[in-house]
């Protein structure tokens, strides 16, 4: 026998126990997209490296450390997407989805990262992503948080918090870069390494850092919302005033920076504190520049992206789960021409019951055997095809679920039968 291979550190396979949960969630978000007019858009999950250098910056985590980069044979450096944002956008300047036109859309699928895998955090993980185009206003930015708290709330999830916060413009991140810079150049003693080289390259990622010994450092800087204008401070209070109005629950954060380098303006992370140190569970905001960046006309862009594994964690461990339903009817077939029979009620059944599971028994096996795996599938009713039954166009209904039930009926009268059972 040959070694088995093992899988990739950090990309897993979602069993088939799993996948039930992962088809409500996505049922659930696609329903509520659609509700609110949004519409879906595929994506390739490869592009070229430039597009992500360009989009969420060379000095950033995702960048520097966190990509899957490879040579391609005939078109250079590509990477395996690390997030939606800049794919969607590169798509939209390409197929001209944004001259003189809004755009409402969503996304859902793998990214990668190179990361440290532990809970909650993976090589290979599922986002599920919003984004809008050609909407300078807070209107669209409401709609987005209004929309994402919806889902939680059809999730039945009612631990998840709104962090929020606005970068202003370019100009008045500048002025506050500098004001940042002198308050860390006055304390450097008490930066870490990555921090130092930071201050150079990217000083306000330091407020982000995840280095615990840096919290009180960072939370008595200079805090952003100080250096805004009168037209940032505005747009942000007229958010910040239909948020409240909508009771969504919500908390100023005024070191909130996110990690990637295009947003602009509004930016805003959910968090739950049932994952423990994976606790966003979304995370978006503004980023009108980024069209303009990859070559576009300049254009309103506006999104966000759920930690769609992080959800589901969240959900199996509050217990918001569905029991996993087995089939209702398992057919059992035994002896001669039963399995033709068996075949023939289980397409009538699955015709008559399109929404319903009708399981044959394939592989064979003694009437124990096959009763065995019956009971196993969960399935409600066994229909059972012996020798007997064929010769007299009869089938016996063992019901699994209540002890020593069973009936013989005439075949003919099966799907009346099912159908009472099953309340259809
Ligand atoms: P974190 O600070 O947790 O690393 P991030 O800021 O890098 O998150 P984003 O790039 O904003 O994450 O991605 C949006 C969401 O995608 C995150 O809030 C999180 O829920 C999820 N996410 C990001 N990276 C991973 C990962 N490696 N595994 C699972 N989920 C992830
Ligand atoms: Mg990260």
């Amino acid at each position: 026998m040959s070694k088995s291979i093992p899988r990739v550190k950090g990309m897993d396979a979602v069993l088939p126990e799993r996948t039930p949960i992962w088809q409500h969630l996505e049922r659930t978000m696609q329903a509520l997209f659609s509700s609110y007019g949004y519409d879906e858009i595929r994506l390739p999950i490869v592009e070229r490296t430039e597009l992500f250098k360009r989009s969420i910056g060379e000095v950033t985590d995702i960048v520097e450390k966190e990509m899957y980069t490879f040579d391609d044979r005939s078109e250079g450096s590509l990477s395996l997407r690390p997030e939606g944002t800049a794919g969607c956008v590169r798509a939209v300047i390409d197929k001209g989805l944004i001259h003189n036109q809004q755009q409402r859309l969503w996304y859902a699928g793998p990214m990668f990262r190179y990361e440290k895998p532990q809970e909650g955090r993976y090589r290979q993980f599922n986002q599920i992503g919003v984004e809008s185009f050609g909407f300078a206003d807070s209107d669209i930015e409401f709609e987005h948080l209004l929309m994402i708290n919806k889902l939680w709330g059809n999730l039945g999830l009612n631990d998840v918090k709104l962090e929020i916060n606005s970068l202003g413009t370019l100009d008045e991140r500048k002025v506050y870069k500098t004001l940042l810079v002198k308050y860390y150049e006055d304390n450097k003693s008490q930066l870490d390494d990555d921090s130092i080289r930071r201050l150079t390259t990217n000083p306000m990622r330091i407020l982000d850092s995840k280095n615990p010994d840096l919290l009180s450092l960072n939370e008595k800087a200079p805090k952003l919302i100080d250096s805004l204008g009168e037209e940032s401070k505005a747009k942000f209070d007229s958010l910040i005033n239909l948020v409240s109005q909508a009771k969504i629950n919500y908390e100023v954060n005024p070191r909130l920076v996110r990690g990637l380098d295009y947003y602009s303006q509004t930016v805003y992370e959910w968090t739950t504190l049932s994952l423990g140190a994976q606790g966003t569970i979304c995370a978006g905001g503004r980023y009108d520049s980024l069209i303009e960046q990859l070559g576009g006309r300049k254009n309103s862009a506006m999104g966000f992206a759920i930690g769609a594994d992080r959800v589901i964690l969240l959900l199996e461990k509050l217990n918001l789960v569905a029991e996993r339903a087995g089939p209702a009817v398992y057919v059992v077939a035994v002896g001669n021409e039963s399995d033709a029979t068996g075949f023939n009620l289980a397409e009538q059944l699955r015709q008559e019951f399109p929404r319903k599971t009708i399981k044959m028994n394939c592989g064979g096996g003694s009437f124990k055997s096959q009763m065995k795996r019956a009971d196993r599938s969960g399935a409600l009713i066994a229909l059972i095809l012996g020798e007997d039954e064929v010769k007299n166009q009869e089938v016996t209904l063992k019901y699994l679920r209540e002890e020593g039930k069973q009936i013989k009926i005439k075949q003919v009268d099966l799907c009346d039968k099912i159908r009472e059972e099953l309340g259809e």
